[in-house]
């Protein structure tokens, strides 16, 4: 079996400016190809999971997601030869959560899913298809969110952030993640605990 690291894209390894789908707003935060490399020579498959509900809100569309996922995968590998070694997005939103509906939004994705975050379904999607250990693997986001699709999948949280964003979330759950301020003290912490 394999030990993962689950990986959120927006607000994790690039700027989060909020349905991102343009190069020109594209930018890779600090440390997030060197800390990607570590993880890879350090036997880890790295494997992205990230929500697009901008698909399911017309704003852009899964070619626009792949352009930038693309573009991410090809800067790594230039800066330190990394490599994301598989990709799973939800393009879904839940009818709850369309507030004002445009004529782009796509009916057809406007679903209840169980690959949405904070939802675990596309993390055991990639443990099945990868034969990933889930129990000796890690998700890294900076969302409440990515904390819950890693405790409802079994794996370990690593928030990059601060606490506040956990606390809505219950005591053991909080006492579970682990809190780092940025994407090279999460790998740090990654290849210490092994
Ligand atoms: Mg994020
Ligand atoms: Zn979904």
């Amino acid at each position: 079996m394999t030990r993962a690291v689950f990986l959120d894209r927006d607000g994790t390894l690039i700027r989060d400016c909020g349905y991102l789908h343009k190069i020109c707003d594209f930018e890779l935060l600090a440390g997030v190809s060197n800390g990607i490399k570590r993880l890879n020579n350090a036997g880890f498959l790295v494997v992205l999971i990230t929500n697009q509900s901008g698909i399911a809100r017309g704003t852009f569309n899964e070619s626009d997601f792949w352009t930038i996922t693309n573009h991410l995968k090809a800067e790594i590998q230039r800066e330190s030869g990394a490599v994301i070694d598989a990709v799973y997005f939800c393009p879904h939103l839940p009818r709850s959560s369309l507030d004002s509906p445009n004529p782009h939004v796509r009916l057809e994705l406007i679903v209840d899913c169980n690959c949405r975050k904070p939802k675990s379904g596309m993390i055991l999607d990639a443990a099945k298809a990868l034969s990933i250990d889930l129990s000796n693997s890690f998700m890294v986001g900076d969302r409440k969110v990515d904390v819950m699709a890693a405790v409802n999948a079994g794996c370990k949280p690593i928030l990059i952030g601060d606490s506040k964003e956990l606390e809505s979330l219950s005591p053991s759950v909080s006492k579970a993640t682990l809190i780092v301020s940025d994407f090279a003290s999460a790998v740090d912490l990654i290849l210490k605990t092994q």
